[in-house]
Parts: structure tokens; C-alpha cells; sequence
């Protein structure tokens, strides 16, 4: 029958039909629709109520979105949680949402970046304090907490450079015993290698743009909550601040989950290799990876984590000037600072995110001058091992027998 209505209608209103209940798709639709349509005005008042109502608006809520919040708190062993259009979008978000002027916050002191920077500018306009500890002594922690101005502790399940695994069951169970919500970064472990909210944590945060979705192709993060009245305390705050996750990213993200478990176990048998044979050379004068036997949180690694992760970093005896070199002379690695995804990636902070910086206040940052940082990606481990050699260049290779302690185990 001829459609009686103009050729603009018609192209406006192409045809979208309700899915067939019979016949359900096998990868979840990519529902890319900023706004639902409704019958009446009751049933869209009623659904504006809440965030667990019908669509309503895709900054409050859209299935493909919800679908990726399902499976992130299922994976972590949470109740709910809320995709947000980046991790630092989810921090900030948390953040903001639970922080009030006068509140106290206790924090990791080596923590990433954004969020170090985000604590030091909600302390400086909005008057919050902020206390740093180590995160390996739950005392020093139960000491800093200032009852009954501490509202939150914040964490991170793998520090980055360093490969610090903080004492994650201890302090959490002080921030219990304190009344302190406490609030996880698991960015770098992802829940394959541990899950914060099983030993006491109350909010896990995650950039889903590393690990979980894996390919670096798109930004995303997540919030997941251990108790679903803290995601509707947070969730009227993050729908006002607009960081929502897009369709798009949400859908690219499930589709990276469904080999994270593989792609795990890659990234660490690939880094422990990686690890152990540049322990062994004379020009590299430390390694920093967990799961290497004499790191300093080796025995906290082992009891956390179910694995060592991707990320190691280590330093060249050369210095700066070595650094430089070998992040520009590897060939199957790319210089870029993103982690977590497909292919390695390395990064030499002294001559770039931190070239500004002299000798002595390198060494004040805890960053050596020859520290290259390397997320260990999913490729073959002899091409990159190979690729690692060359790159060093001569002088090095041959294992002294001193190393032999070394072991590194994975399970
Ligand atoms: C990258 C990263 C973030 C920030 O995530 P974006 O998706 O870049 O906003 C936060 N925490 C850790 C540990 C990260 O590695």
C-alpha cells in the first residue's frame, strides 16, 4: 500500500519496530537513541522517578548502557553500577557526589594522576581535606582517620609505576570498623585478577578504557557498588554532572569483556617474562613488577591478586638518555601513555610526561630518570623479548648466575 504521507515524513520516521520477542539477538543491541518514546504522560512522570524506571533520557539511562552496568557488577560481585563516559568521569563523579565542604578524605599517596589532581583541587576550592598514607599499614591509616570528618578512603588495587599492591584487607577492614566508605580503583588488576568489593570494598571504580574493554578503541568507566542505596545516593549527582557513558563506547566495551579473562592471562604470563628476563640484564638496575620475587609488595601481590597484571616498569642504568632511546628505537611496541590494551605500549616519563623535571625533583616524584613504563601487551612473547634486545642494544644479555632466586610463579 502507497504510504500516503510526504516524502519528508517518511524519511524522518524510517521504519522501528519493536524488537521480536521470538527471536532474540546474539550480541546486545546497540541501542544508540538519545530519548525513548512514551504513550502517555503518566507512564513518563512515573518513569523520571528513578534510576531503575523505564528509559527515560540516555544521560539518565539507556539499555545497551545498562547492559554493560549488569555485567561490570556481576563481574565485580556488586549490586549495581553506573557507567561513566571515562574513569576519570567515574572518580570525579563518586567524588563529587559524596564529598561535602569540611569533609576529610584518607588517600593511597601513590595514586593515578587525575585522581591525585582531583583530590588536591577539591582540597584547595572546596574545602576537603586530604590525608595520604602508604595503604600498606592499616594502623597508620586508623591513626590519619579523623572521626567524624572522614568520609572516605581511596585506594587502588595496583599503583602505577610502581607496582605497589596496598594491604587491601587490612585497610579495608579498618575503614569498616571506622564507618568509612571506601572506594577502589581496580583499573589495573580488572576483576580477573581481584575484586575489591569481596574483601570489604563499598565502591569500586574502574577506566574501562584499559583492560576491561582492551583494545584501545574507546574511553569509558564504571562505578560498582557493593550496596544499591549508595548507587541511588550517587546517581542523581552523576546524572547532573553529565559524565554518562555513551551507547556506542558501552556497546565496544561489552564486546572487549567477553575475552578479558584470555587476554588476562596473556598480559601477565607475557609481562613475567618480560620481567624476569630484564632482571636478568646488567644494564637494567631494577625491575618493578609484583609478581617478582623481591618486590616489596610480593607477598601482599600473591595473596590479592590471582596474577601479576601487564603493567612493569623498570630502570635503565643509563639514565635519562637510555630511557630515551629505548622507547624510541622499539619497533613492535608504540610509544603512547594509554595501558591495558592489545599491544605494548611503552612510556619513559623523564623525557616525556615528566621532562620537565630535574634529577633531584625526578627523584623526590619517585621517578627515576631512566624508569621506562611498559603495558605489556598480548603479542608474542619472543617478538617482543626480541624487540626489548634490540632496543637495549649491546652490553647485555647474558644471565648472571645471581638471579637465580628470581622465581616467578603464576596461578
Ligand atoms: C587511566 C586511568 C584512570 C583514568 O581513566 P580515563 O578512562 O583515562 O579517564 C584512572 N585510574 C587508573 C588507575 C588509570 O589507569
Amino acid at each position: 500500500m502507497r504510504d500516503p504521507h510526504d516524502i519528508s515524513t517518511r524519511a524522518v520516521h524510517v521504519v522501528n519496530e519493536p524488537p521480536d520477542p521470538g527471536s532474540r539477538p546474539l550480541s546486545v543491541p546497540l541501542v544508540q537513541s538519545s530519548a525513548f518514546a512514551f504513550d502517555s504522560a503518566d507512564a513518563l512522570a512515573e518513569a523520571m522517578a528513578g534510576p531503575d524506571g523505564r528509559y527515560v533520557y540516555s544521560r539518565r539511562g539507556n539499555p545497551t548502557v545498562r547492559a554493560l552496568e549488569k555485567t561490570l557488577a556481576g563481574l565485580e560481585g556488586g549490586d549495581s553500577a553506573i557507567a561513566f563516559a571515562s574513569g576519570m568521569g567515574a572518580i570525579s563523579g563518586v567524588l563529587l557526589a559524596l564529598l561535602r565542604p569540611g569533609d576529610h578524605v584518607v588517600a593511597q599517596r601513590c595514586l593515578y594522576g587525575g585522581t591525585y589532581a582531583v583530590l588536591s583541587d577539591l582540597a584547595e576550592r572546596y574545602g576537603i581535606e586530604v590525608s595520604h598514607v602508604s595503604g600498606d599499614d592499616a594502623a597508620e591509616f586508623e591513626e590519619a582517620a579523623r572521626k567524624p570528618r572522614t568520609r572516605l578512603l581511596v585506594m587502588e588495587t595496583i599503583a602505577n609505576p610502581t607496582g605497589q599492591v596496598p594491604d587491601l584487607p587490612g585497610m579495608l577492614a579498618a575503614a569498616r570498623r571506622l564507618g568509612i566508605t571506601s572506594v577502589v580503583d581496580n583499573s589495573l588488576a580488572s576483576p580477573v585478577l581481584c575484586r575489591p568489593l569481596e574483601l570489604g570494598a563499598d565502591i569500586v571504580v574502574h577506566s574501562t578504557t584499559k583492560y576491561l574493554s582492551g583494545h584501545s578503541d574507546v574511553l569509558g568507566g564504571a562505578a560498582v557498588f557493593a550496596d544499591g542505596e549508595l548507587r541511588r545516593a550517587v546517581w542523581p549527582r552523576t546524572v547532573e554532572l553529565g559524565a554518562c557513558a555513551d551507547p556506542f563506547a558501552a556497546w565496544l566495551t561489552l564486546r572487549g569483556i567477553a575475552t578479558l579473562p584470555l587476554r588476562m592471562r596473556e598480559h601477565c604470563a607475557n609481562a613475567a617474562v618480560l620481567a624476569e628476563r630484564l632482571a636478568a640484564r646488567p644494564d637494567v638496575s631494577a625491575v618493578h613488577y609484583p609478581w617478582l620475587a623481591g618486590h616489596p609488595s610480593y607477598g601482599t601481590a600473591r595473596t590479592v591478586l590471582s596474577g601479576g597484571g601487564g603493567l612493569l616498569s623498570f630502570e635503565l642504568a643509563g639514565g635519562r638518555e637510555a630511557g630515551r632511546a629505548f622507547i624510541e628505537r622499539v619497533r613492535i611496541a608504540r610509544l603512547a601513555l594509554s595501558l591495558g590494551g592489545v599491544e605494548t605500549l611503552v612510556t619513559h616519563p623523564a623525557s616525556t610526561s615528566h621532562r620537565e623535571l630535574d634529577a633531584d625533583a625526578l627523584a623526590a616524584a619517585g621517578i627515576g630518570a631512566g624508569l621506562v613504563r611498559v603495558s605489556v601487551g598480548i603479542e608474542g612473547v619472543e617478538d617482543l623479548w626480541s624487540d626489548f634486545e634490540r632496543a637495549l642494544g649491546a652490553g647485555g644479555g647474558e644471565r648472571p648466575g645471581g638471579w637465580g632466586h628470581m622465581s616467578l610463579l603464576l596461578g
